[in-house]
């Protein structure tokens, strides 16, 4: 790409809530400096670490956020699932005793399920079911799952002193992160792949975003899966990436109790440090902190990042547009 270029090739590594956000500014972005055709330019490596199956359908959390947020078809309010949903079918499912009863599936997302588990059993990969999720929608944005095969999330954790494991979404949906996590595993991890077009993304970017999604749980397994941080260790496109910790905080979820269960203090710059500088065999060109953790740019400057201070608070369209506006004009694109 040169600096007249108009359309940038984007590739952002995502989780769900943060991750749709920021994805949603991303595509904003781009679309104030005159980009029509976003969808040529965005490529979103989803993470898929979290899906599952539950009730006999296929579930892929962070791949629908992304989705519904992009389509505009989601629940802004309560923060996951599809605006005026029901819960019909859910209702019906507690009373077989199916399923889990803290874990609730709306009416229209068991619709998705449904299209994405038929679409598996007739043999699609997962690549090309994420494909024809993403285009019932003008999404603009193209959308990889960064693996076709399976891989879980369990949490080892310690309870009353006795260790046990658990299911990623019954530590974090039922106990609500409350169980100490002394580790988190990724069955499957080691023998996966990147999905087809994720490494060829990442090669021919222009720049390559790190959203501000959790970095254990949602980022962790991207980049866990075998190829993907040699993709990004080799691409000439600069890497970047945005915090999702905010003065010492994180903004929504639970990503602290990751970290900390990780070895990684809940702060701006820990969070840079544990991606690490490029330079230094880790991922990272630069990163987005806060205006509230300006004092921690010095930090990561000498841990060979670029330090970059902005607003980081993704409250609304604009203001999540004008985030990644900021990554992109980092990056130089
Ligand atoms: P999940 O897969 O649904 O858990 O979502 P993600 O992993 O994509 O995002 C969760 C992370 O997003 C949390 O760690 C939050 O700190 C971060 N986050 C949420 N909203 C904001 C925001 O407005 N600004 C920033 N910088 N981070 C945010
Ligand atoms: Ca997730």
């Amino acid at each position: 790409m040169t600096a007249s270029d108009p359309r940038p090739r984007v590739v952002v590594l995502a989780g769900g809530v943060g991750g749709s956000r920021f994805v949603a500014g991303v595509r904003g972005g781009l679309r104030a400096r005159g980009v029509a055709d976003t969808a040529s330019a965005i490529t979103v490596v989803v993470n898929t670490g979290d899906d599952l199956w539950l009730s006999g359908v296929r579930l892929q959390p962070d791949v629908d956020s992304i989705l519904y947020a992009l389509a505009g078809v989601n629940d802004t309010a309560r923060g996951w699932g599809r605006e005026g949903d029901t819960e019909r079918v859910n209702a019906e499912l507690q009373a077989w005793g199916a399923g889990w009863p803290w874990f609730t599936l709306g009416d229209l997302d068991l619709g998705t399920h449904l299209a994405r588990t038929g679409w598996l059993r007739e043999g699609l990969s997962v690549t090309e079911v994420v494909g024809r999720l993403g285009a019932r929608w003008p999404l603009g944005a193209r959308l990889l799952p960064m693996t076709d095969t399976e891989v879980d999330t369990r949490v080892i954790v310690s309870d009353a002193g006795r260790m046990r494991e658990l299911h990623f979404q019954e530590w974090w949906t039922r106990h609500r992160a409350a169980l100490d996590p002394v580790r988190f595993e990724n069955p499957g991890i080691a023998e996966a792949v990147p999905a087809p077009g994720v490494a060829e993304a990442i090669a021919e970017a222009d720049v390559v975003l790190i959203a501000p999604s959790n970095p254990v749980v949602s980022i962790g397994p991207i980049l866990a899966v075998p190829g993907i941080r040699g993709a990004l260790r080799d691409t000439a496109a600069p890497v970047i990436g945005v915090s999702p910790i905010i003065g010492g905080r994180v903004v929504r979820g639970m990503a602290d109790v990751c970290l900390t269960a990780i070895g990684v203090e809940t702060s701006a710059a820990a969070v840079a440090s544990h991606y690490g500088a490029r330079a230094d065999g880790g991922l990272l060109d630069a990163w987005l902190l806060a205006e509230e953790d300006a004092a921690a740019a010095d930090d990561v400057a000498r841990g060979g990042i670029r330090p970059i201070v902005a607003p980081l608070w993704m409250t609304d369209a604009d203001a999540s547009a004008a985030l990644a506006a900021r990554a992109l004009q980092a990056a130089g694109v």
